[in-house]
């Protein structure tokens, strides 16, 4: 699954729209110090559903947001659209039919994160779930930010294995194991339910 265009509004530095073409083969990001390279791959950690604010160099989510400077006032909201390559099909059912996806994530200030998929409201989880079965996501090994490298040279054995299991594409199974359990518990607790009140009609 290729990412085509990455699209930004009121995210961190990105204050005004800005579009990027991600073309085919490696892409390399230049800039003087400052100007929002890490910025860049932080917004595709976001969008793809990035839970946690420090991990993107935040104290709270909404400082994602456009926080102002001295020549121009703060955003409400942050908007990040990545576009994905689906001429393949290699995206799961319900995607079929379209030779791109576009998974949306926007922030506005005191109203939290909503997702798009297609233009579609989803929940953080399908977008997670949607990037897991694409072996990735917003904590992919693959996604390595200064000062990783030395983390993942020493991980753990567990840790290993979860970048194993990422690669063979199937940490998604993993969620959807875990909701299943939930289910299922919820289930038995309603069959005992059902019986207690069985009983008392006997
Ligand atoms: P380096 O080469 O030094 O690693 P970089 O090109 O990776 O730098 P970033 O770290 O992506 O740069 O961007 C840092 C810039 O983003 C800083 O100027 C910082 O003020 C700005 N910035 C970060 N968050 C926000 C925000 N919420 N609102 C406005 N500007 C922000």
């Amino acid at each position: 699954m290729h990412f085509r265009r990455l699209r930004l509004a009121g995210f961190k530095s990105f204050v005004e729209p800005t579009e990027l073409r991600i073309e085919p083969g490696l892409t390399g990001v230049v800039g003087p110090n400052g100007c929002g390279k890490s910025n860049l791959l932080e917004a595709i950690r976001w969008v793809m559903g990035e839970g946690s604010a420090k991990s993107l160099r935040g104290g709270g989510m909404e400082d994602v947001i456009f926080a102002g400077t001295a020549m121009r006032p703060s955003r409400e909201f942050a908007d990040v659209t990545l576009v994905l390559d689906n001429e393949d099909r290699g995206a799961p059912a319900g995607f079929n039919d379209s030779d791109t996806i576009e998974v949306q994530r926007r922030i506005e200030r005191g109203l939290g994160s909503a997702y798009r998929l297609n233009g579609r409201d989803v929940r953080q989880r399908d977008v997670q779930l949607l990037f897991a079965d694409a072996a990735t996501g917003a904590h992919s090994p693959a996604l390595v930010s200064q000062g990783r490298i030395g983390a993942i040279i020493a991980a753990k054995p567990v840790e290993r294995r979860q970048l194993l299991e990422e690669a063979a594409g199937i940490s998604g199974l993993h969620v959807r194991r875990r909701e299943a359990e939930i289910r299922l518990r919820a289930a038995d607790a309603n069959l005992q339910r059902l019986d207690d009140v069985l009983r008392g009609l006997e």
